[in-house]
């Protein structure tokens, strides 16, 4: 960092060193936790931030504000036109930053070579079923046979450890956990299950239908040995399990039930340029305008050091005053 650089600090003494970057608001799926059947309206293209503003703030996060991990998002960010490119210039930025991905993987099957090439160091790939039926009710699409193949083409081109991300969803895939956990093991792949979270757009989620980690821990145990890994959990929010002595792996992500706001370390940026200190944030700060205005490096790096310092202690999911955020998963980037 320069002289004049600074860590992205709150009040409560965390540092967000992870940033998420969504590329586009748009996507291929139609999952039932984040997006209506009908779709969302979609931003319009001149106010999604151009490649070179993405670049552009991303390299103040490195040079500036001491982010160290960049994980493109979105919606779905193998839609953004271009991707492999902006992927080349985000891995020419000094110091370089790791840069993962998050996807729904169809269309990976194409492209994970050029990506890896171009310095993609790996991806999550979002899978919650390997039940073509299970995947047409939960996605509204009948794209499993694409995922497959994406996932496939991530671990040919190196984009490892391949991790698996899922969602679990009453009434559709609540008792699959042990099947998706080994298939995962049986290709290699780093299966994490994951709370589900107030952030689709239909305000559909509710506490007492949500799946706990809990619950889902007591499936898997009746069919695998889970012995916690022991690692410290810090802000990797997965809790660790060794899968019948090792080496394989599974995860699990209490997001709402054992929440790890203490430790987070991550910030958002939407793909209109917002900062957002939080998922749940209820505030945005925007970095587009301040861009377009003709602001410098500097003062657009003061201004997301303010939009960090308001970050909130946690995400209150479980406070009688709790909003759900007015974006949706898919417009704030997972
Ligand atoms: N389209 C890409 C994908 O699905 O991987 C990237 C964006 S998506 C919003 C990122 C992640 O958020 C996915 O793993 C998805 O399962 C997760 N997600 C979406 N809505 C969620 C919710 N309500 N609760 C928990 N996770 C959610
Ligand atoms: Fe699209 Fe990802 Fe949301 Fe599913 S979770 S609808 S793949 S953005």
């Amino acid at each position: 960092m320069t002289e004049s650089a600074g860590p992205l600090l709150d009040q409560y003494g965390r540092a967000a060193t992870d940033l998420r970057v969504s590329l586009t608001d748009r996507c291929n799926l139609r999952c039932q936790y984040c997006m209506p059947a009908e779709g969302l309206e979609w931003l319009p293209g001149d106010e999604t931030l151009t490649d070179d503003e993405v670049v552009r703030l991303v390299r103040i996060g490195v040079e500036l504000l001491g982010v160290r991990q960049v994980r493109l998002t979105g919606g779905e960010p193998l839609l953004r036109r271009g991707l492999v490119g902006l992927v080349a210039q985000l891995a020419a930025l000094r110091p370089r930053p790791q840069i993962a991905m998050t996807t729904n993987a169809l269309g990976l099957a194409r492209s994970a070579r050029a990506l890896a090439d171009a310095g993609l160091d790996r991806v999550n790939v979002s899978l919650d079923s390997v039940r073509s039926e299970t995947f047409v009710k939960i996605t509204r699409r009948d794209r499993l046979a694409d995922v497959i193949a994406g996932l496939e083409a991530a671990a040919v081109a190196g984009l490892t450890p391949v991790k698996v991300n899922a969602v679990l969803l009453r009434g559709a895939n609540e008792t699959e956990a042990p099947e998706l956990l080994a298939w995962c093991i049986d290709r290699g792949y780093q299966l994490r299950i994951i709370e589900q979270m107030p952030l689709d757009a239909q305000h559909g989620w509710s506490r007492e239908q949500m799946v706990t980690a809990e619950e889902t821990l007591a499936r898997l145990e009746a069919e695998f040995d889970l012995v916690p890994t022991g690692r410290p959990r810090g802000s990797a929010p997965a809790e660790e399990f060794l899968v019948d002595g090792g080496p394989a792996t599974v995860g699990v992500i209490a997001s709402v039930t054992r929440p790890f706001c203490g430790d987070c370390d991550r910030v958002r940026l939407t793909a209109d340029g917002q900062v957002r200190n939080c998922l749940f944030a209820r505030e945005e700060s925007d970095l587009r305008e301040s861009l377009r205005a003709g602001a410098d490096d500097q003062e657009i790096a003061a201004r997301w050091r303010i939009a960090m310092w308001g970050k909130r202690p946690g995400h209150g999911i479980d406070d009688p005053s709790f909003l759900q955020p007015s974006r949706p998963m898919s417009a704030i980037g997972g």
